[in-house]
């Protein structure tokens, strides 16, 4: 196959994507710039990043519809940036799930096989066969007013897998579900994506979601890529501020060695370095921060109960700190009451105030920064 060529399109499952260099600009905005990204054969990586930093152009020019200033998509290897939209054999469901008012369930799901003319009775028993998968297959003669939320967006996902797609795009597909909902769904396409082994990219604006259905997580902010690595690694090593802030609920705590933090920010950070710790923004995450134990003295100037836990905020001096402990613990502190806190060096985050790449000291006490990660504009992203 080659890209614009009159060949019809192979379509088989599973594909390897890579995009190449992509440079989408509209008018004077810059929406992408320069992004490369590799989705293997049956992986899914979810696009996660704050509104406006380039998640749906790039999905847009996967599927064709984005003409690119610079850049190239790959399926297997062979370059279809030329190629026309529908000749991609992609399968894609957006936020407003668009299913047809006017045709049932099983119409809505078999459209995409009878525009490319299957034989009617294959395509009947395609249409069973993913209506069952995605637990609809006992809503086919109804009409969409006839759904709920949930259910005529699974009608949207399996009329996007019917025609087996080479590479599977969602943009979005749960926003218009309630919590629970979401959750219920989110973890029927996980099932489903690994069923099927399905190329998968899974736009979000959601960090916790990314995280709880992705292989691996690509953070975007401001056209890029800031980090790309599987959910585990991007909580507890993250690659850069950005990346360390947007991951995690409740964020991340983050003071500077040098300003109005810096008395609390050098001191947690003394037993690591030998230099005093000049030019680092110092991380911990809320729960990994002890009290009722340690040198540090803090006051507590609010609590708030999330449920099984609670989140306790005090200041240290000027800081503040925000810190979850179990509600047992918590639902006995109260405001002004002086706490005694410690944070252990080894759960702490360093990163470099002038870029935001992650920073990693050895045990002389000597910094390195992590080659795998990209800075991020550090203090001022
Ligand atoms: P959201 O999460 O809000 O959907 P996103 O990450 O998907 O955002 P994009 O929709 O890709 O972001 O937009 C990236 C940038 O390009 C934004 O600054 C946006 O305002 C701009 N943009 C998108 N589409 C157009 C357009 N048709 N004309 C001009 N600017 C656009």
């Amino acid at each position: 196959m080659s890209a614009g060529s009159a060949e019809p399109y192979e379509v088989e499952l599973a594909m390897k994507l890579d995009i190449e260099g992509l440079t989408v600009e509209y008018g004077q905005v810059a929406a992408v710039h320069g992004l490369n990204l590799t989705v293997g054969h049956g992986e899914l990586v979810a696009l996660v990043g704050p509104s406006g930093c380039g998640k749906t152009t790039t999905l847009g020019f996967i599927t064709g519809f984005i003409r690119p200033k610079a850049g190239r998509v790959l399926f297997d290897g062979v370059d279809v940036t030329a190629l026309a939209p529908q000749r991609r054999g992609i399968g894609y469901v957006f936020q407003d799930y668009a299913i047809y008012p006017h045709m049932t369930v099983r119409e809505n799901i078999r459209f995409p096989l009878d525009a490319a003319k299957k034989e009617r009775k294959q395509a009947e028993r395609d249409v069973d066969e993913i209506a069952g998968l995605m637990g609809v297959g006992n809503l086919l003669a109804r009409r969409p007013h006839q759904l709920s939320g949930g259910q005529r967006q699974r009608v949207a996902l399996a009329r996007a897998l019917v025609k087996k797609p080479v590479i599977l795009l969602l943009d979005e597909p749960l926003s218009n579900l309630d919590a629970h909902l979401r959750v219920e769904v989110r973890a029927e396409i996980r099932r489903l994506q690994l069923d099927l082994k399905m190329t998968t990219v899974f736009v979000t604006h959601d960090q916790s979601e990314a995280m709880a259905i992705a292989d691996r997580v690509a953070v975007m902010s401001d056209g890029n890529i800031v980090a790309l690595t599987a959910p585990a690694t991007l909580y507890t090593r993250p690659p850069s501020l950005f990346s360390a802030r947007f991951i995690g609920s409740p964020q991340i705590n983050i003071w500077a060695t040098d300003g109005p933090d810096e008395a609390l920010a050098r001191r947690v950070i003394q037993p690591l370095v030998r230099d005093g710790g000049a030019g680092l923004l110092v991380g911990v995450r809320p729960e990994d921060v002890e009290i009722g134990t340690g040198e540090l003295e803090a006051v507590v100037t609010l609590t708030e109960p999330l449920g099984r836990d609670f989140l306790v905020h005090l200041t240290v001096g000027p800081s503040s700190i925000r810190v979850l402990v179990p509600a047992e613990e918590g639902q006995h502190l109260k405001l002004d009451d002086n706490v005694r806190m410690r944070i252990e060096p080894s759960r702490l985050h360093l990163f470099d105030a002038a870029t935001g790449r992650r920073v990693e000291i050895d045990a002389a006490g000597a910094r390195r920064l992590d080659e795998s990660a990209q800075g991020d504009g550090g203090l001022a992203s």
